[in-house]
């Protein structure tokens, strides 16, 4: 974290001669690291007094974290980092897939290059929101992983839940939201045999304060935490702490039975179901109606010439 940040994290103002002597760099130096954390989405506000954020940071401790864990879980579980700024928790954990234990977490307070499906970017400035990534080895290939993207939203909703915050729906294949904006995204990826032994890659972003101007840069509704659940916002380290429970729950669990296990679950919280949907696939989009998730996890649409079964990552569905 940049030390200009450390001493603005309690949300108090400093002056910019002060800073600058505190930290001892030039007045010119504090002015060019608080423009750059400004420009990445973080708000900063400089008034007489000098400096200030606009709201404290709550900053993240995976070594708090960690401890907070039941031991047997605790003991489970690889390694669990925090890097200021990466390009995606994903993209490092997939640099390091081969010398990194299992069950192993990466977390960034800032990506700059945060990946959606198909290219698409996750947005997420720095020091407010939750993103990161979890390595997960599997015995059987990638035939045996389909749903596993909806297990892990499910396990998302449910850590979510158990943090207090009531009201998150999944949206297939991929997306959680309230209502129907968008409060946070997973992506899995999956490494190693086709056939035999490989792993994921499961990416997690969820939105917890997403400052005003991401929000105005995003093409869509989105939705954060901190609108959720007004004054009782749980501290991200609380939030980690529920997401690696939850998520480790939900994969020993996808690992003996698949997704066909957490069907009925997801169905409860399908902000899809019974609505009219229109599916973009790269080979010709048509419109019908959601019917929910099959044992696989592909999504069923009733269309004129009857239902169709659509389990492509490279498809799009949104409400029509
Ligand atoms: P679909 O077509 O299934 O709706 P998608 O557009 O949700 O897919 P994803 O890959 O799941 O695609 O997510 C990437 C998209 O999410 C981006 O294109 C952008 O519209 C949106 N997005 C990016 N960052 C955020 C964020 N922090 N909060 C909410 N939405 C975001």
């Amino acid at each position: 974290m940049p030390p200009v940040l450390r001493l603005l994290a309690s949300g108090a103002a400093i002056s910019g001669p002060e800073l600058a002597l505190r930290l001892g760099i030039s007045r010119a130096a504090v002015w060019k690291q608080i423009e750059a954390v400004r420009r990445a989405g973080l708000e900063t506000v400089s008034e007489r007094r000098g400096y200030r954020l606009e709201r404290p940071l709550d900053l993240l401790d995976v070594a708090r974290v960690r401890c907070s864990l039941p031991a047997p879980l605790r003991r489970r579980i690889g390694s669990i980092e925090n890097h200021w700024r990466l390009d995606s928790t994903s993209s490092e954990l997939a640099r390091r897939a081969a010398e990194l234990p299992d069950l192993s977490f990466v977390f960034a307070d800032w990506q700059d290059a945060g990946r959606g499906r198909r290219g698409r970017k996750w947005l997420s400035p720095p020091a407010r929101n939750l993103q990161f990534s979890c390595l997960k080895r599997f015995a059987g290939g990638y035939a045996a992983l389909s749903g596993l993207s909806l297990a892990v939203g499910l396990a998302a909703a449910r850590a979510l839940e158990d943090c207090g915050i009531a009201g998150v729906a999944l949206k297939w294949p991929n997306d959680l939201v309230h209502r129907d904006a968008k409060l946070g995204g997973i992506l899995v990826e999956l490494g190693g045999e086709f056939m035999g032994p490989c792993h994921a890659i499961i990416g997690i972003g969820i939105n917890v304060d997403l400052p005003a101007a991401v929000r105005r840069s995003l093409d869509r509704a989105c939705a954060d935490l901190a609108g959720l659940c007004g004054g009782g916002l749980p501290s991200r380290n609380e939030l980690a702490a529920a997401l690696i429970a939850r998520l480790v729950e939900a994969l020993d669990a996808f690992d003996a039975s698949g997704f066909s296990a957490c069907a009925a679950a997801w169905a409860e919280r399908d902000v899809l179901a019974g609505r009219r949907v229109r599916v973009d696939d790269p080979r010709g989009g048509f419109e019908g109606i959601a019917e929910g998730v099959d044992l696989r996890g592909a999504l069923q649409v009733r269309t004129a010439v009857g239902v169709r079964a659509i389990d492509s990552g490279e498809v799009s569905v949104r409400s029509a």
